[in-house]
Parts: C-alpha cells; sequence; structure tokens
C-alpha cells in the first residue's frame, strides 16, 4: 500500500506566489522551506532560475513542503481536528426585552386561612373551634 500523504499547502496558493512573489521565496516560505525562501530572498529567486523550476515543479505537482509531502491539493486542505467553529456572532444583538406578561388578571384568590361556616356561612378564623355566630363546632 502507497503512503499517499499529500502536503495540506494549496498547490494553487504556492504555483500564484511562485508567480508573483517567488523572486522573493514567497512560495517556499508558504510551503514552510525557511531556509530556502531565504536563500531566494536574497538572490532574488536564485536569479530567477529557481523561480522558474519551482513554478514548473508547482505546476506539474513535484514540489514539496517542508515535511517532504508533495504539493497536489489546488485546494488548502484544512487541519482535520480544528472544527472552524463559527464565531459567537457579534450580531447577536441581544433580544428587545420581552414584553411582561401581561398583568395577570388580578382574580381575587382568597388565601385567607378562614373556614365557612357549614351552618350559617359565617366566616371564622381557621382556628376557631366553633362558629362564632351559631356555635357550630367546625372541623377540627
Ligand atoms: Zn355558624
Amino acid at each position: 500500500m502507497q503512503n499517499r500523504r499529500v502536503s495540506r499547502r494549496s498547490r494553487m496558493v504556492a504555483l500564484l506566489l511562485a508567480i508573483f512573489l517567488g523572486i522573493f521565496g514567497a512560495h517556499r516560505f508558504y510551503v514552510g522551506r525557511i531556509a530556502s525562501g531565504i536563500l531566494y530572498l536574497f538572490t532574488e529567486g536564485l536569479f530567477g532560475i529557481g523561480v522558474l523550476v519551482d513554478i514548473i515543479l508547482i505546476a506539474t505537482g513535484a514540489f514539496y513542503d517542508d515535511r517532504g509531502l508533495p504539493l497536489l491539493n489546488w485546494d488548502e486542505t484544512p487541519r482535520p481536528i480544528i472544527t472552524t467553529q463559527p464565531h459567537p456572532s457579534p450580531h447577536q444583538r441581544s433580544q428587545p426585552a420581552q414584553n411582561p406578561q401581561p398583568a395577570q388578571k388580578a382574580q381575587y384568590q382568597s388565601n385567607e386561612p378562614v373556614t365557612y361556616c357549614p351552618e350559617c356561612g359565617s366566616i371564622n378564623d381557621l382556628e376557631t373551634v366553633y362558629c362564632s355566630t351559631c356555635g357550630l363546632p367546625l372541623k377540627r
């Protein structure tokens, strides 16, 4: 089984860099070949010859990055692990304060602890044992 590892660097980017900025060694910096990049920088791409050769190598897929992997993909390969996480949208403006629940209909609900006398209907305190009106013993 052949090891088909390929450089993550874009062949297209390298090619364009070589064509337009090759005499500065830009394409070599791009693929991580810093030393030769610096050499190109000071020699104007090995007097232009190196750049021409590189352009041909890149175009034919025979150009290698700093790890010795050939630049074959025209698109840059995204790093596998790092997932591009969408930035938390800066436009996400805080939702206009939601209308507070319309004031609840003030429905009177007596929570007073009272006891209605089953006999006369009068209201007694919960603690009241005998109806204050008719004297009926209220539930205990
Ligand atoms: Zn009563």
